[in-house]
């Protein structure tokens, strides 16, 4: 049998195309395979969403590419958001390589395959929704579902409405069928997808919104149904009914807030001030008490100077996240931001990064230490690395449990007490096994 490798970087979006084009390729006869060197197909899923994650996939390309001066008969493509972006660019830049996949040919990739043996290819036409492919998964227990591809909100830091198109909605009776199809499969927890779940249905326009699809998948056998990623600005009250008052959807919201400051938030795009998303927060806290938030921010955005980060360390420490995923602003081409005055100095980037990473880290573990008194559904997802005899799981609320148990526990929901408090979640133990203490 053949052999394929993939890496992917970037998002659970990406993380899902790879299982999708894994999926095609196992049912049509190839075998993962969980080293390059001793693959066949070789592809590098690429992210391009910041600077980083697309100079590590092209030196890792430089690396790779040199494995054919050994094996020619190899094939070794780029997809992804990279691929999409730089298209038949990469293959000027890296002549030995053989094929470019964009972000909406994932559904091609067994002919893209064919054709590469032949000729060097580049398939960066962005058609339509995918529809239901068939996926490989590591964890046969947890699955990505995604119900909206692309975006069309334009934020000017942003490539994804470039890279991947404008909004597109899969039909809720081919989410609802795909639902039940993983359920019937053993899957305990499905993660809706999209750049924003919240605009669901709207380009379709028969009447349907995001909380209509969560109403319809709650009434299947889903054990837990969790979603990302959210804009604040279209996160309506009828959404937060339907989270407090559908049993299997997770008490856990993404919503990425960017910055703490009006007059950067104004210059990203965003659509919404910082008054209106404190709102939003307090709505939901007060309807889903025990809601798990976290957000994306990113400091040293053009225009940012000492007024505006302080006022993100303060809102910061007014909305008290869960978690929060920190960066330094990065450039990207072609986006609006790319061309604004007032480009902050790397150096300054850092040092504001490190003054919001030690502010968020203490809220996480104070907001995590207020947590022992509960008692936590954890879905056991494998063996810690780092303590033998120890498992490691996900609760509801999406924090990081750790506890000792058998690996027979893998792919079931527990009830764990958490003990210690971290940074990063809980180390507990279990007080029972499928169902309450
Ligand atoms: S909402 Fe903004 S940040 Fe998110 S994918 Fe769309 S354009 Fe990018």
């Amino acid at each position: 049998m053949p052999k394929v490798w993939i890496e992917t970087f970037g998002c659970q979006m990406n993380e899902w195309d790879s299982q999708a084009m894994l999926g095609t390729l196992v049912s049509l006869g190839w075998e993962p395979s969980s080293s390059p060197d001793e693959a066949d197909l070789l592809i590098l899923n690429t992210c391009s969403v910041r600077r980083k994650p697309e100079e590590k996939a092209l030196s890792e390309l430089g690396y790779l590419l040199k494995l054919k001066e050994i094996k020619p008969h190899i094939l070794i493509g780029v997809a992804g958001c990279m691929a999409q972006r730089m298209g038949g660019e990469l293959l000027k830049r890296f002549p030995a390589l053989d094929f470019v996949i964009g972000t909406g040919q994932v559904q091609n990739i067994a002919s893209v395959i064919d054709e590469a043996r032949y000729r060097k290819v580049v398939a960066t036409e962005i058609d339509g929704c995918v529809s239901t492919l068939p996926t490989f998964r590591s964890k046969p227990f947890k699955a990505y579902l995604p119900i909206i591809f692309g975006c069309n909100n334009f934020c000017s830091y942003c490539i994804v409405p470039f890279v991947r198109g404008r909004e597109r909605s899969r039909p809720l009776k081919e989410i609802l069928d795909e639902a039940k199809k993983l359920v019937e499969e053993g899957v305990i927890e499905i993660t809706l997808l999209g750049q924003n779940v919240n605009a669901y249905g709207k380009d379709l326009n028969e009447g349907y919104t995001f909380s209509d699809l969560l109403y319809a998948l709650g009434e299947l056998p889903i054990k837990r149904i969790k979603f990302t990623t959210s804009h604040p600005k279209d996160f309506s009250p009828q959404l937060i009914e339907a989270i407090a008052s559908i049993p299997q959807v997770c008490h856990w919201i993404h919503l990425p807030i960017q910055s703490g400051d009006d007059k950067i938030l104004k210059l990203m795009n965003r659509g919404y001030t910082i008054a209106q998303y404190k709102q939003l927060v307090e709505r939901i806290r007060e309807r889903i008490p025990d809601v798990s938030l976290t957000t994306d921010v990113m400091v040293g955005f053009p225009g940012e100077g000492e007024e505006e980060f302080s006022n993100t360390l303060k809102t910061f420490e007014e909305i008290q996240f869960d978690q929060a995923y920190m960066f330094a602003y990065s450039p990207r081409p072609g986006t609006a931001a790319e061309r604004l005055p007032g480009q902050v100095e790397q150096a300054e980037k850092l040092r504001r990064l490190k003054e919001l990473v030690s502010l968020q880290n203490e809220i996480s573990r104070r907001k995590n230490l207020a947590q022992l008194d509960r008692t936590l559904e954890v879905l056991v997802e494998d063996e810690d690395p780092k303590g033998k005899g120890y498992l490691v799981g996900k609760s509801r609320e999406n924090k990081t449990v750790i506890f000792p148990g058998k690996k027979e526990l893998i792919g079931k929901l527990v009830w764990v007490k958490p003990k210690e408090a971290f940074l990063w979640g809980f180390k507990g133990e279990i007080v029972d096994e499928e169902g309450k203490g």
